[in-house]
């Protein structure tokens, strides 16, 4: 299968880092192109140089917003060109315990990881629906089923999103346009390996061997016993975006090594 989005422009939130910047890579590869976003203009000045020493002759460009914030993310939506990949990848998450978590968390929590996504696709959908074509992907988490007792609104936040994703799914039915959300597990993304620097420096471990320390602690259900890479999330990702996953639509697509001890 040869994927080919050649003539396609991808919006990826959140890719100057993470998971995020892997989708960038692999739409890329595949022809898109991609617009960038971070927080700052000089993350997606950094993120696109090493893009494009890849990938030469790729075409990246890229628009700063932090995207838990409404008018920031209304100034992103307007200086967008049209869009036909929408890639709702911006999340944050850490461990806190519920009983400390106040509303400020909460919201927080809900504004990054749900309202960002209801935001960009209430602005960029509609225009995918008058073309016929377009996607739409949510990335959501192993945890929107395995609800981490220890980051619960992360969890909450995430299944949210798999409400979301399945209700546009079935908004825009009969138009062309898919929406669908991948879950990935456990994945050794910047934000993983910034959790992990102090333990790196304390027991010099490479962070390959904390990650899979940290899955068998604790996400023992995990079928690879080990962290996924960003690329393996990645390529999930732009077989979702691309012509030939038309028929996969209102999908909650798993990327989580089996975390997940279920049969579908
Ligand atoms: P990451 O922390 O490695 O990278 C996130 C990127 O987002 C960074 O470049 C950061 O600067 C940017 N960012 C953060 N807040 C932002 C905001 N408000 N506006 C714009 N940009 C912002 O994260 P990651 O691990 O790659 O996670 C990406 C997505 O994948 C998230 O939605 C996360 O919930 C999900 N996910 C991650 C894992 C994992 O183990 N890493 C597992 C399941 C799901």
């Amino acid at each position: 299968m040869k994927i080919d989005l050649t003539g396609k422009t991808a919006l990826v939130t959140a890719s100057t880092g993470g998971i995020g910047h892997a989708i960038a890579y692999g739409l890329a590869e595949s022809g898109a192109h991609v617009v960038l976003n971070g927080r700052s203009q000089a993350s997606i000045d950094t993120a696109k140089a090493k893009l494009l020493e890849r990938l030469p002759d790729a075409k990246f460009s890229g628009i700063p917003a932090d995207l838990s914030d409404a008018a920031q993310t209304q100034a992103l939506i307007d200086a967008l060109p049209p869009i036909d990949i929408l890639v709702n990848n911006a999340g944050i998450f850490g461990q806190v315990d519920f009983f400390e978590t106040d509303d400020a968390e909460w919201d927080r929590y809900w504004h990054t990881n749900v309202l960002s996504g209801v935001r960009l696709s209430r602005a960029l959908l509609p225009a995918m629906v008058d073309k016929g074509w377009g996607r739409v992907v949510f990335i959501s988490s192993e945890s929107a089923r395995n609800i981490p007792a220890d980051m619960i609104h992360y969890g909450v936040s995430k299944t949210a999103q798999l409400s979301l994703s399945r209700g546009l799914a079935k908004r825009v039915a009969g138009s062309g346009v898919t929406v669908n959300a991948v879950l990935p597990g456990p994945t050794l993304s910047d934000g993983f390996a910034t959790m992990m620097e102090d333990e790196v420096k304390r027991t010099g471990k490479s962070l390959e061997e904390l990650g899979k320390a940290f899955v068998m602690a604790h996400r023992a259900s995990s079928v690879i016993q080990r962290m996924a890479s960003v690329e393996e999330v990645a390529n999930l990702v732009v077989y979702v975006c691309s012509q030939q996953a038309s028929a996969t639509s209102g999908a909650a697509l798993r990327v989580d090594g089996g975390v997940v001890d279920d049969i579908v």
